[in-house]
């Protein structure tokens, strides 16, 4: 519902965001639980991340039949997707429609952005207050606030003083950009970056790329949607979310499992090398199946690997391009002829591993050696701070007042990813320790909020006005997620994944590696036990007892 501003305002439910998360989870509580429930949006239209990361080249590289919702055959059979992986606009006309479809923006209080939440033991309420004067009291407060929304801006000195165009890929200007003629510098070689750099290249007059980190960028081979394949998964739609198969793998579907994981553990070094050679030729995200490798590939294989695939002429740049740190430990981005783009004139690689950027200038910025470089244009694509950030920023005070911040201050503390001790009533749609990224993200979506709404329809039911994790359970979750990690290489690189992109985050790692289906076995159990692991309030109970 619409809330008025200046006014103390109850409704049942308070969800923040209307990306794919937000959107499920409001048509959920209004048309499935017929609750009151009000959602919150920084932007003025819905999209979430969609909505802001539509910077040149930004796509999905899961393919677009999977990566969309399945609550509804009806959507699923009126939408079709024009591309095998499809565009950011694209994406974003889709999930307008959607909340079209549902008639969910009657109920979205756009440009409007969560400042406090606040927890009240004695009523067994969160207070939520908005920048426009926004006080919301509600039983239930939902995060869908993602996990890669909250840009990591690094402080480089002088940030401030350069006068040109500053963009970041991560917030996009919506009228676009025109590089036309222009000198442009970009930072960052993530996945944004090597989305974007080859059509700036394109119009730019010069682009330079500041490369810290290399990457092991895997050929997205997009094109047309083939109509036959398309009308083939139409006809089996329920199929093909469920199963693995040829044409709808099982890391996409619903079966993402613990084999999966079982199968990659078992990986040796040449199974490394046939799964890298594969995903050069045939793409995506098969590769991925090679994170988990157990164990260790020599630096010359993986050197000999990327160079296989960067096709650069100049040996120097091919040198620079090779990644250097445990194959797949990091997200493996899709690309559309980045490493091509290396090969113009106009574009240029600096490496800044080696020679750090010391400050950013008025007229662009200064290495650790003294060079300068000088643009019209400066673009951060510097990533996120990942999985917490956006959870604090919403300023979350729980029991006793304790922050979500003082209460993570040595990394996420959840049970099942979803909820955390002292924030009773508190959902977090994808949080860390869930399989959030490293899932299908729409069906990992469906599935938490189908899990919650089934926790709110319980405790509707049986009289209930509390939930929260024991916070034992919690430490047993978190033995649970990092004992997972650590039987895989992927913490051994710094990534986003734990927290060390941003500087001070404490280390651990944020995201559930045992597959969709083990996970989802995971919360039908504890809801099935009747929430088992978790503490249930009712009106009268007697608190302390929680709080210890
Ligand atoms: P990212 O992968 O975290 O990349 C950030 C880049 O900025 C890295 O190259 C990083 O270098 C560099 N950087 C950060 N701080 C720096 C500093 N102080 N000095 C110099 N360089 C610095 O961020 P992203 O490219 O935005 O991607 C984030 C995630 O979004 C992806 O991993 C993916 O999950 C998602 N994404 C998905 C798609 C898609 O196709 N579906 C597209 C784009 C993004 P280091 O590596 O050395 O830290």
């Amino acid at each position: 519902m619409t809330i008025n501003a200046n006014t103390v305002s109850h409704v049942d439910a308070v969800v923040v965001g209307a990306g794919f998360a937000g959107l499920y989870m409001l048509h959920t509580l209004r048309d499935k639980l017929d609750l009151e429930a009000a959602v919150f949006e920084a932007a003025d239209d819905v999209g979430g991340t969609w909505y802001w990361n539509r910077y040149p080249g930004a796509r999905c590289d899961i393919s677009s039949y999977h990566y969309s919702f399945s609550f509804s055959e009806e959507i699923q059979q009126e939408w079709s997707w024009s591309e095998k992986y499809a565009a950011q606009p694209e994406i974003l006309a889709y999930l307008g429609f959607v909340a079209d479809r549902l008639n969910l923006r009657q109920d979205i209080n756009f440009e409007t952005r969560v400042i406090s939440s606040d927890y009240d033991e004695a009523s067994q309420r969160w207070t939520i207050k908005t920048n426009k004067g926004h006080t919301v009291i509600c039983k239930y407060y939902i995060s869908g606030v993602g996990t890669l929304s909250y840009a990591a801006n690094p402080e480089f000195e002088g940030k401030d003083s350069f006068k040109g165009e500053v963009y970041s890929t991560s917030s996009w200007p919506h009228h676009g950009v025109d590089f036309t003629g222009k000198t442009v510098g970009i930072v960052g070689t993530g996945a944004s970056a090597i989305q974007a750099i080859p059509l700036i290249a394109q119009e730019a007059k010069h682009l330079t790329v500041f490369q810290r980190t290399p990457n092991y960028a895997t050929p997205l081979q997009n094109g047309p949607m083939d109509e036959q394949e398309a009308h083939a998964i139409k006809a089996n739609y329920g199929e093909f979310r469920e199963k693995p198969g040829p044409l709808w793998p099982e890391y996409l579907s619903r079966k993402c499992g613990s084999p999966f994981l079982r199968k990659v553990l078992k990986r040796s070094k040449n199974t490394w090398k046939a799964a890298g050679k594969k995903a050069v030729f045939h793409c995506g995200w098969a590769v991925m199946a090679t994170s988990f490798l157990t164990k260790r590939p020599t630096k010359s294989q993986q050197s000999s690997f990327a160079r296989r695939y960067a096709r650069v002429k100049d040996p120097r740049t091919a040198d620079l391009l090779c990644p250097d740190y445990l194959y797949g430990t990091k997200r493996q981005p899709c690309e559309t002829n980045y490493f091509e783009t290396y090969n113009r004139d106009n574009v240029s690689l600096v490496d800044i591993k080696s020679n750090p950027i010391r400050r950013i200038t008025e007229r662009g910025l200064e290495l650790d050696n003294g060079d300068g470089y000088v643009f019209d244009c400066l673009i951060y694509s510097t990533g996120f701070d990942a999985f917490t950030g956006p959870l604090f920023n919403l300023n979350l005070k729980g029991r006793k007042g304790v922050s979500l911040r003082e209460h993570w201050s040595e990394g996420p503390r959840t049970n099942l990813g979803i909820m955390s001790h002292g924030f009773p009533n508190f959902f977090m749609i994808t949080g860390p320790q869930s399989p959030s990224v490293l899932f299908n993200m729409p069906l990992g979506i469906e599935q938490h909020v189908e899990w919650i709404a089934d926790v709110i329809r319980y405790m509707e039911d049986n009289g209930l006005e509390s939930i929260e994790p024991e916070k034992a359970k919690e430490d047993d979750w978190r033995e649970m997620v990092e004992g997972i990690a650590n039987s895989t290489l992927m913490p051994k690189t710094n990534t986003w994944y734990t927290g060390s992109n941003i500087p001070g985050k404490p280390r651990s790692f944020m995201v559930y590696l045992g597959g969709g289906a083990a996970y989802k076995q995971e919360c039908d159990e504890a809801a099935r036990n009747g929430y088992d692991g978790f503490i249930l309030g009712s009106a009268d109970v007697q608190r302390e007892a929680v709080a210890s």
